[in-house]
């Protein structure tokens, strides 16, 4: 008879992590260190077949749904609770790094082979997804998978989905020999995680091992027109011109002081400016531009929007220039579960990795899972905070602790078999 307690102190095996994410790096490897393997090509088919192989090797079974998302199982002693599971995706941007998505799966492998190795059976049982097109760069959108296991997007709305030369992505999937006939959402789950590399400086900053995720960010789009008057270079003197380009400009500065007295967490951007005009001689009389804003707390998110609206009317006024602003996007920032949260934080400290709560600046699939199951996610810090890059870096021991702290969570929440779940 075991209990939870005796294996407090269980680590996974950090050599077998890494070799594992060496070896998914050679398949769609480019130069640089980098992996390209865009969801549904031949190389994310390859992805996928090795990442089946390990998970049939270690015992598990595996289910794909009709979205091409993987679910590998492994069984636990009563077979009336729904799988504790955990994973992220296979598929990579064009220039991406080894470890964006692919920690997440292979540190959900690793839990499972740890297990197996330690005779630990658990209660509930254990699963490991990959999710499919996370990514979503030659199929949009990104969050593929897991937005149609959710019922984000419907099953017209899948069949609908093609690439900019009409292949459609269901049709890919059946020529890859991954589209299963499984429907959305019908994997059960009693909870989610997500292990993930920050994709930000904040962890390295703090020198933390280990990241509990505890929300991820909001987000608001606002579209800016601002609306001067066009005409001649040579002939309008400097005193007697509305140019939209040259308020836009004073705007990004204004906006870029305004996001800075927001504090750390805020986010203020603009990366789109477009003119009426593209002529060298003409004075701009229309410009539009859309500011991006992200905060993890929803009420300074909106103090932070009205804020950058109030500046940049003040700006056109006083430049006597026309403008209109309005709402494009608005996502609420997602907090996560506070039992997955407290499930990660207890075995961070157990553990003993230094760690700190964070908010995502990404979405990730587990802001889609948290919508149908009780999820939280781990991150791990990388190299510089650069991802979506060749360059991409996640260390062996932060992978290592990162995946301890995803183990010891989800045998929490599996519970053991045939002894009375002891509290951590
Ligand atoms: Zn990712």
């Amino acid at each position: 008879m075991s209990n939870l307690k005796q294996h407090g102190n269980l680590r996974i095996n950090a050599d077998r992590l890494w070799s594992r994410h060496m070896e998914m790096a050679k398949i769609g490897a480019i130069p640089g260190d980098g992996n390209c393997r865009l969801a549904m090509s031949a190389e994310d088919a390859e992805a996928r077949s090795l990442f089946a192989s390990w998970c049939h090797a270690a015992g598990m079974s595996l289910q794909v749904d009709a979205a091409g998302n993987m679910f590998a199982l492994r069984p636990g002693s009563n077979p009336t609770l729904p799988p504790i599971a955990a994973g992220s995706h296979l598929d990579t941007q064009p220039h991406g790094g080894r470890f964006d998505g692919i920690s997440g799966v292979l540190a959900a492998l690793e839990v499972v082979e740890t297990l197996n190795d330690a005779g630990i059976e658990t209660e509930a049982p254990i699963a490991v997804i990959n999710w499919t097109n996370e990514e979503g760069v030659r199929f949009g959108p990104g969050l593929m998978g897991s937005s149609w296991f959710v019922g984000n997007i419907t099953d017209e709305g899948l069949a609908a989905i093609q690439d900019a030369e009409g292949t459609s992505f269901i049709a890919e999937a059946a020529t890859r020999g991954w589209c299963g006939l499984q429907a959305a959402g019908a994997f059960p789950m009693g909870a989610f995680f997500e292990l993930h590399i920050e994709q930000g400086p904040q962890l390295e900053a703090l020198g933390d091992q280990v990241g509990i995720v505890t929300s991820v960010q909001g987000l608001k789009w606002l579209d800016v027109v601002v609306t001067g008057m066009d005409g001649h270079a040579g002939t309008t003197p400097l005193d007697h011109r509305h140019d939209a380009l040259l308020i836009a400009a004073r705007m990004l500065v204004a906006l870029n002081e305004t996001g800075r007295a927001f504090g750390q967490d805020a986010r203020v951007s603009v990366g789109r400016l477009t003119t009426a005009t593209d002529g060298p001689s003409t004075i701009v009389g229309e410009a539009q531009l859309v500011i991006d804003l992200r905060h993890p707390n929803a009420k300074v998110l909106s103090q932070l929007a009205d804020e950058c609206e109030a500046i940049c009317r003040a700006i056109a006024a006083e430049a006597g220039c026309g403008i209109s602003v309005s709402e494009r996007i608005s996502i609420a920032p997602k907090h996560f579960n506070q039992s997955c949260i407290d499930a990660l934080a207890s075995a961070a400290q157990e553990l003993g990795f230094q760690h700190s709560e964070i908010a995502s600046g990404a979405l990730h699939d587990a802001c889609n899972i948290a919508d149908v199951t009780p999820t939280a996610m781990v991150f791990v810090p990388c190299r510089d905070g650069i991802s979506h890059n060749v360059r991409e870096y996640a260390s062996r021991e932060d992978l290592a602790a990162g995946t301890s702290v995803l183990l010891q969570a989800m045998l929490a929440k599996a519970g053991l078999a045939g002894s009375e779940k002891v509290a951590a």
